[in-house]
């Protein structure tokens, strides 16, 4: 496990057991070890029981560990309560989930119903959020915080005025300067009287890629001059007194404490000022930005990483906001967090098994010798072949690396202006391949594209289930989830399903090849016929889901969820394995481009009939039945035949 670093990234709630399966201990800290869960055996046991259905293992999986969620609710809300204490902080922590990290319902109402005893509340970004999180705040605390963000139209503003009918605390944040007009009408022409938040554009700012949210160019908020007129403008309308709440976003995926107490301090100060001008200040919304360890490297400056502990984070807020408050002796407001990844990203794990290895030629012990072909080659390859030769001879392999790489260009030119054989080409190929091999073998650092020895062809796409990797080059520990006390002996990228060049993994946590806390190859076991081999994409619950995309058509995985259920009866508890979501079909993944899956079966039914005019009945029955199944088949490689059989019959 030190090899994947799972300690590192994945504690406490990933480790390995005695067989050698990733385990996952679903209560933090507090987990018993018969209540620690085998991935592997886990869901070998669930195919065989068919609680997972069709699905598995002929698509990748989302298993969500539901008590992981709560755990990560209840240390957030516990770090906060700690540091309140510690400093004797006279406000309280109130937290809530921006849904846009995960809206799928499971997710949204667990969260609600865990964070019901400390009133954790929702954060929406548009309309469609909004009404998903006004349905789940409605079983929430009635204590819970609705914030309403993102840029907003008449619409927008309305439902969450209407929200406050239903007793919810639905807070209106002012990204633009106009949305305050549509908020001042509304609410008068409705006669309901808003809660009104301030987004603040701050000048602090981090670096990275996460960063660009913030500073003074950032994206978002108001400007220290649109809050002054904003101000004047509601105490000119005699509605000063809506204005309860300051919010403000340093950036996701925060470095550094110094980084979280510059800017919560400028916040923290221009909360103060507002309530000093007058508003009725309640409530400061740190916005989110609470980091995920992904390489577990402990490292501030790498967006993959961060330089602190929950505990530290809660304690340098309420320290900052305790001590702008001090300063301007303003009354110390609710902290309120916005964190998501946070919160999210360690209760879903992504499964997926490997469906090929391709092994680089020249790394397998029994590998040929490169072709004998017959002609000769042309001059300049022939003498390069000698110098070749003599290098390998001396032992200088690093130069024999170089000469070979001049080899194979030398021996694609001559091949596109045709006078190279298909046949030479192959042979000069699998040489260089060889001298890789050997090179790489006797400890030479190879360059990353060569220092691997196979690819592996995962069940999966990359675009579907894990887009960051695709988009921003964002790493998530991949793991075996079996066979860890074997040595993992192959150095491996993996490829997905998609016909897409970028569809391919090739930085991964270790230490491999990339110096510090990445690695240029994934280490895996070789693969053995009929055994399915699983990996594990970890701390992938924040963002994907809703990111990924249908390119090439494949669908989205289905959730099963896994968790402790207790048998009040006979004082036991079951591990209950339940599928909370079906993977999308053929036909649900054509529907999304406006297929009409009916109308198309239809169509490919008349061009049967009209092609098979002269021939047998049951050819046409057949061929009707293996079409209906394609339709509703997985958009994965399956080892099911159903098409097939059904064409067999
Ligand atoms: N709140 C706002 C306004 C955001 O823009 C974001 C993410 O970018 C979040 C909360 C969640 O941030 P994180 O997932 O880093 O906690």
């Amino acid at each position: 496990s030190s090899l994947y670093k799972i300690n590192a990234w994945g504690s406490p709630y990933f480790s390995v057991n005695a067989e050698g399966n990733i385990t996952v201990r679903p209560f933090g800290r507090h987990t018993k070890q018969n209540e620690e869960i085998d991935i592997f055996q886990t869901l070998e046991k669930a195919m065989e029981d068919k609680v997972l259905g069709d699905d598995f293992p002929f698509s990748p999986i989302i298993l969500r560990f539901p008590d992981i969620l709560k755990d990560r609710l209840e240390t957030l809300q516990s770090a906060f309560d700690s540091a309140i204490q510690a400093s004797h902080y006279e406000g309280r922590f109130q937290g809530v989930f921006p849904v846009k990290c995960n809206q799928d319902r499971s997710v949204v109402e667990n969260i609600v119903k865990f964070g019901t005893p400390f009133h954790f509340g929702l954060e929406a970004g548009s309309k469609a959020e909004l009404l998903l999180a006004m349905s789940s705040l409605c079983s929430g605390s009635p204590h819970a915080l609705l914030v309403c963000n993102g840029y907003k139209d008449a619409d927008y503003v309305a439902l969450a005025l209407l929200a406050r009918k239903l007793r919810l605390n639905s807070f209106i944040v002012l990204e633009q300067e106009e949305e305050l007009d549509l908020v001042i009408n509304l609410s008068r022409s409705l006669c309901i009287e808003p809660l009104i938040g301030l987004r603040a554009k701050l000048h602090a700012k981090h670096n990275g890629h996460f960063g660009e949210t913030s500073g003074e160019n950032g994206k978002f908020g108001l400007t220290c001059m649109q809050i002054v007129n904003i101000v004047s403008k509601l105490r000119r309308c005699k509605m000063l007194h809506c204005l309860q709440l300051l919010h403000f976003h340093i950036g996701s995926q925060i470095p550094s404490l110094s980084v979280l107490y510059d800017g919560v301090s400028e916040a923290a100060h221009i909360y103060c000022e507002l309530s000093n001008m007058g508003a009725n200040m309640h409530c400061i919304d740190i916005g989110g930005g609470l980091g995920v360890d992904y390489d577990g490297s402990h490292f501030q400056e790498s967006d993959m990483s961060v330089g602190y502990t929950v505990e530290e984070y809660a304690r340098e807020v309420v320290l900052a906001v305790k001590d702008a408050c001090y300063m301007k002796g303003v009354k110390q407001p609710t902290l309120c967090s916005e964190s998501g990844r946070a919160i999210v990203s360690h209760h879903s794990v992504l499964v997926f098994d490997v469906v090929s290895a391709e092994e680089k030629i020249g790394t397998s012990e029994d590998e040929g010798v490169p072709l004998q072909v017959d002609g000769t080659l042309p001059d300049p390859i022939r003498r390069l072949c000698d110098d070749l030769a003599a290098l390998i001879w001396v032992g200088n392999y690093e130069s024999a690396m170089e000469c070979a790489n001049s080899v194979k260009l030398s021996s694609v030119r001559h091949f596109k202006k045709g006078e190279l054989s298909l046949m030479h080409l192959a042979s000069v190929n699998t040489l260089y391949d060889l001298i890789a091999g050997i090179t790489e073998k006797r400890g030479h650092k190879m360059s990353p594209e060569t220092s691997y020895d196979a690819v592996y062809h995962i069940n999966l796409s990359i675009f579907r289930s894990m887009p960051d990797t695709w988009a921003i080059g964002q790493l998530f520990p991949i793991v075996p989830l079996q066979r860890l006390d074997e040595e993992p002996t192959i150095r491996a990228i993996l490829s997905d399903l998609t016909c897409d060049s970028d569809g391919k993994i090739s930085t991964f946590v270790g230490h491999e090849g990339m110096g510090s806390a990445r690695s240029t190859c994934l280490r895996v076991h070789p693969l053995v016929r009929r055994k399915r081999y699983y990996l594990g994409m970890f701390l992938g619950g924040a963002y994907q889901e809703a990111l990924g995309g249908i390119h090439n058509l494949f669908g989205a995985p289905p959730v099963v969820q896994i968790s402790w259920k207790n048998r009040r009866e006979m004082k036991t508890r079951k591990l209950q394995v339940s599928k909370v979501r079906d993977g999308q079909t053929i036909s649900d993944v054509l529907k999304c481009m406006q297929f009409e899956p009916s109308a198309m079966l239809q169509t490919l039914h008349l061009a049967l009939q009209r092609s098979l005019k002269d021939g047998l009945v049951e050819e046409e029955e057949d061929a009707m039945r293996a079409l209906d199944c394609s339709f509703s088949s997985t958009t994965y490689l399956s080892t099911a035949r159903s098409v097939a059989s059904a064409l067999l019959h």
